[in-house]
């Protein structure tokens, strides 16, 4: 089973291209951020903790977060083919979790890629994003705090996969398709293809 991090800020293309490449290598997308919202939509008791931070674009605190994808890998680790994860980790401890999760069923993060786009351009998608996602943190005030989140408490966690040399940084400006060719080159060399 391969396991691959799709990293990078909010707006940065991780869902679209993660949509894509768990398409083309049969692997399953995870995104917690989808995962928290469909808590949200079927107000269980998870969801309605969540909400609170989603709305002002804070991170949910790890335990909640670390708990769901302990729950999603032990009824998928070993079923699928992959995981591609999409907006998680966003802490060191969450990498840390996963790590440790990932060992005791004999797996490991094979590849993690980072996209980099200017804040700028970032602010750009999101606030065009947010006049059709409907999502209430898709306005100006909470893009700006996950932007902030995100350098605080998200990026480090590139050190931390950057350390275990499983860390490749790519452009995130472009077409879809020419950054998809680039990460695919990327999963072709951990996938062996
Ligand atoms: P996303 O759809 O990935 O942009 O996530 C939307 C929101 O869900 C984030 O701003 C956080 O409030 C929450 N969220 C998603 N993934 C995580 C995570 N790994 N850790 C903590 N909060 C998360």
């Amino acid at each position: 089973m391969i396991n691959i991090v799709l990293f990078g800020p909010p707006g940065s293309g991780k869902g679209t291209q993660a949509k894509i490449l768990a398409e083309k290598y049969g692997f399953q997308h995870v995104s917690t951020g989808d995962l928290l919202r469909s808590e949200v939509g079927n107000e269980t008791p998870l969801g309605l903790e969540a909400k609170t931070y989603m709305d002002k674009g804070d991170l949910v605190p790890d335990v909640v977060v670390i708990g769901m994808i302990g729950n999603l890998l032990d009824d998928k680790a070993g079923k699928v083919k992959g995981f591609i994860f999409d907006g998680f980790p966003r802490t060191v401890a969450q990498a840390e979790a996963l790590d440790k999760l990932l060992t005791e069923k004999s797996y490991q993060i094979n590849k993690v890629m980072s996209l980099h786009v200017d804040d700028d351009e970032l602010v750009r998608r999101l606030v065009e994003r947010g006049k059709v996602s409907g999502r209430s943190d898709d306005n100006e005030e909470a893009i700006r705090n996950r932007l902030v989140v995100y350098g605080d408490n998200t990026a480090p966690v590139a050190d931390y996969y950057a350390d275990q040399l499983k860390l490749s940084d790519v452009v995130g400006v472009g077409s879809i398709d020419d950054i998809n060719a680039v990460l695919c080159e990327h999963v072709n060399g951990v996938v062996g293809s």
